[in-house]
């Protein structure tokens, strides 16, 4: 069953934008944001989010993600008198172009992959995600099973804008027929994890070895998540860009729940509509079980990407440590892309990122988690690496800036 979240009172989004004064801001409290206005928060940075609901900004802050990442975050008091207007997306008209997807439909639900945009020639793959990539999510399945129609149309959209030559829809073995009635090319995927990872997906279902340290769209491919196909299709037939996000919810009970909220809802207006009680010490996990991440508050917002929300119980939250690896092997035999990650987390953990990715392959690493999950020293090897990533790409960034 699908529980629908009720509009919020307020909605918050973080756009991937840093600021360092106040003047360079283009929102202040008090100002009046209509729905489905373009919100560009920082003066000269392209980066954006769209108003789902109307209302008057009340904050407009910094905000650190994961890794450092820095992000400008508004909140909007919704008043339903500003959630009529249309945006600028409806006066551009039905006739999506790459160009208005770029410019109103990245965070559509589901979100479109900014290397659809920065690869745009590259690309003759696109490969739509009907299976979800981490364990107990089932939100690009629903899509798969629940909107044909608007995967349909989505995936007309997306033939004229990309001009890809090969458009795959990717599903879960048990959901062939469904499936099936796309009129693109199905592949099916094994049942086992990572059998949905996009690196996983290029070399086994379409020949294509995606090299360490580039990103697929620099080998031709494209990974779009089959709820944002079905986003781009209702956007064409309504004119309007949608906002509502489908979402895994998997209660401490272990229940699962289906849940539709608007993009910028608090995730804790989400669990009280799922009834759902969070109380001191458990944890909010925004991503599956392998690959997710710990959110700090009930007031963190549903984002387009968000596809899994887990709450785990203070009593079951599965141990991490800062422990010495004990050289057991574990990890290296679990991963798939064959890793040494008993030597690569010895350099992760003194910060050596630049030997771990030339000597141990950083990079080759297709971000499963699956070796955090069989560490018995229980080391956080995953976020480790995802750290080291990180900062490997931003150190060499600022090197070529200065070079
Ligand atoms: S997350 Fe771990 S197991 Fe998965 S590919 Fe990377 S190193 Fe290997
Ligand atoms: S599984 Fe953990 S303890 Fe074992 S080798 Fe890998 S990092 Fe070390």
């Amino acid at each position: 069953m699908l529980q629908k979240v009720p509009e919020p009172s307020r909605i918050t989004f973080f756009v991937e934008a840093d600021f360092v004064r106040r003047d360079q801001l283009a929102f202040k409290t008090g100002d009046g944001v209509e729905s489905g206005q373009k919100i560009q928060p920082v003066l000269g940075n392209l980066a954006y989010a769209e108003a789902s609901l109307g209302g008057t900004v009340t904050s407009v802050f910094s905000h650190t993600g994961n890794f450092g990442k820095k992000y400008t975050g508004i909140t909007i008091t919704v008043d339903k008198g500003k959630t009529a207007a249309g945006s600028r997306f409806q006066e551009a008209g039905r006739d999506i172009t790459i160009e208005t997807a770029g410019n109103f439909l990245r965070c559509i639900p589901g979100g479109l992959p900014d290397g659809l945009f920065a690869f745009a020639d590259k690309i003759h793959t696109i490969v739509i995600q009907g299976a979800d990539e981490d364990v107990l999510g089932v939100t690009r399945a629903y899509t798969v099973k629940h909107e044909m129609a608007a995967l349909k149309q989505g995936i007309d959209v997306l033939r004229k804008i990309s001009g890809a030559r090969q458009i795959v829809l990717t599903i879960p073995g048990a959901m062939a027929s469904e499936g099936g009635t796309a009129g693109v090319e199905i592949k099916t995927l094994k049942p086992e994890y990572p059998a949905a990872n996009p690196r996983l997906v290029a070399r086994d279902c379409l020949g294509i070895t995606v090299p360490a340290g580039s990103a697929c769209e620099e080998a031709g491919i494209c990974f779009i998540s089959a709820e944002a196909v079905a986003s781009l299709g209702k956007a064409r037939d309504t004119g309007m860009v949608p906002s509502r996000k489908m979402i895994t919810v998997i209660k401490k009970s272990g229940e699962k729940v289906m849940a539709s909220a608007v993009i910028g809802t608090p995730v804790g207006d989400v669990l009280t509509a799922c009834s759902e009680k969070v109380n001191e010490n458990d944890r909010i996990v925004f991503g599956g079980p392998m690959t997710g991440s710990a959110v700090f508050s009930e007031s963190h917002p549903v984002e387009a990407d968000t596809d899994i929300v887990i709450v785990q119980d203070a009593g079951q939250i599965p141990g991490v440590a800062d422990r010495s690896c004990i050289n057991c092997g574990d990890c290296v035999r679990i991963c798939p892309a064959r890793v040494p990650v008993n030597m690569l987390i010895r350099y992760l953990g003194a910060g050596d990122y630049a030997t771990a990715a030339d000597q141990y392959d950083l990079l080759s690493c297709i971000e499963c988690g699956l070796c955090a999950f069989a560490c018995p020293a229980n080391i956080p090897v995953f976020q480790y690496i995802k750290l080291g990533k990180y900062e490997f790409a931003r150190h060499n960034a600022a090197e070529a800036e200065h070079a």
